[in-house]
């Protein structure tokens, strides 16, 4: 069995009404990102409780091929970091090809 432990690291996130946000991290063990056709994060979720880890996410997927750091349906890039902007909560990384 092959584990991937080389997800691109989520660097930021300000998004702090995320249940898995923390100190403007993201603390999930992964995301994915592409919800539809937008590089929105598909694992928000709005909750008033927090998550207790303190662990550094990665990007475990991400759907949108469009983006110039796209490879297989993976994030290529070194980081990303997550904001919000037109009411979604999208990957502030994505380059259009
Ligand atoms: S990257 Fe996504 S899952 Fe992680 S804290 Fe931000 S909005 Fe939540
Ligand atoms: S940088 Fe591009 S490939 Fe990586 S998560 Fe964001 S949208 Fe997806």
């Amino acid at each position: 069995m092959i584990i991937a432990t080389d997800m691109p690291e989520v660097a930021k996130c300000i998004v702090s009404q995320c249940a898995y946000n923390a100190d403007d991290s993201c603390h999930a063990r992964a995301i994915t990102i592409g919800e539809g056709a937008a590089p929105d994060c598909d694992t928000f979720f709005d909750n008033a409780k927090h998550t207790k880890s303190s662990r550094t996410a990665g990007v475990g997927a991400c759907k949108i091929e469009d983006c110039t750091h796209n490879q297989d349906f993976e994030c290529n890039a070194d980081s990303i970091q997550v904001g919000s902007g037109g009411g979604s909560v999208n990957c502030q990384t994505y380059t259009k090809h």
